[in-house]
């Protein structure tokens, strides 16, 4: 292996430049050259590609969203897409590929795989939602984010006695609002992969008024259900009156938590040396903190299994 690239595609997470500095650098450590790809899989079509150096990932690895910016290309999921990629990737000379990106990244990389071009995916996406690894780089920083929204939010809501419904992002994964929901001390958590009943939620509402309690947030998954329309429905039930926050885009920026920058730094690393054993179409995840690779079509079609455990303890300490 002697050259190389690395590109981030789908959504943007936190901890995506730490991961491309430490392909970059264990690259460069072991007589590698790492060709830097813009714009994820529409960069590497039009040959949006240059020579990464060590100053070239300097000074990166606390800094959010993406130095290699990222995109989604839907040329690039056709076959003539894919063929120019692949001649782009003749004509570089780069015979080995790093993908940063979620599970349509994965998919993309292990069509190039087939195609004979060595790749390796690297779980990047502050959703948390690839069932084959514990976590994806940026969904701590992510989950700390709305943390952080969540306590400014409680402020204000205890002090009007106001009920908050804080609606998080995860598309069909709950895990943001799950983890932030624990964290954060939410009286109810709302997740795609568990059923609620509304009456539950008015009945726990009108007897939290009942004992003064001073605030009642609701941490809401996307993938659960529109966040006014709830809004509507407990106001129709109850006739109390909810205060909707979308949290939205913030929390995909931000300088990325110490967990994302060490996972991103591993994961870049391993991918690296990956490469160098030869291997290909396969993926780098964290299980029990040890970093695990899996083949990629393997790892896509694994069940997700959503923590039961820690839903229910949501439960319990919200009583
Ligand atoms: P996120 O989880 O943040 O949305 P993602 O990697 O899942 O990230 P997608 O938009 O699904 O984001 O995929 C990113 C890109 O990967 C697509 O724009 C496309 O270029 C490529 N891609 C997705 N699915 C396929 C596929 N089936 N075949 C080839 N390429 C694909």
């Amino acid at each position: 292996m002697r050259r190389i690239g690395v590109l981030t595609s789908g959504g943007d997470a936190p901890g995506m430049n730490a991961a491309i500095r430490a392909v970059v650098r264990a690259g460069i450590y072991n007589n590698i050259q790492v060709m830097g790809i813009a714009r994820g899989y529409a960069g590497l079509i039009n040959g949006e590609i240059k020579e990464m150096d060590l100053a070239s990932v300097g000074d990166i690895i606390h800094r959010g969203g993406t130095i290699l910016k990222t995109a989604r290309c839907e040329e690039f999921k056709t076959d003539a897409g894919r063929e120019k990629a692949l001649n782009v990737l003749e004509v570089f000379g780069i015979d080995g590929l790093v993908v940063i990106g979620g599970d349509g990244s994965f998919m993309g990389a292990q069509k190039l795989s087939h195609a004979g071009i060595k790749t390796i995916g690297i779980p990047g996406t502050i959703d948390n939602d690839l069932s084959y690894t514990d976590y994806t780089i940026g969904f701590d920083t992510a989950v700390n984010t709305v943390l952080d929204a969540v306590s400014k939010i409680r402020d204000t809501s205890t002090s009007h006695e106001r009920i908050s419904i804080i609606e998080v992002m995860g598309r069909h994964c709950g895990d943001i609002a799950l983890y932030a929901g624990l964290a954060g001390g939410a009286e109810s958590v709302l997740v795609p992969e568990e059923e609620f009943d509304i009456d539950d939620i008015c009945k726990k509402l009108i007897q939290g008024k009942a004992r003064r309690k001073l605030h009642h947030i609701i941490m809401l998954a996307e993938g659960t259900g529109d966040a006014l329309e709830l809004k509507k429905e407990i106001f129709n039930k109850t006739g109390i009156e909810a205060r909707v926050t979308v949290l939205g885009y913030i929390q995909r920026g931000g300088s990325p938590t110490a967990f994302d920058r060490i996972l991103a730094s591993r994961m870049g690393a391993r991918a690296v040396e990956l490469l160098m054993e030869e291997k290909s179409g396969r993926v780098i995840g964290i299980k029990k903190n040890e970093l695990i690779d899996m083949d990629i079509d393997e790892a896509l079609s694994a069940n997700r299994e959503f923590h039961k455990e820690m839903y229910e303890l949501t439960k319990i300490l919200s009583i």
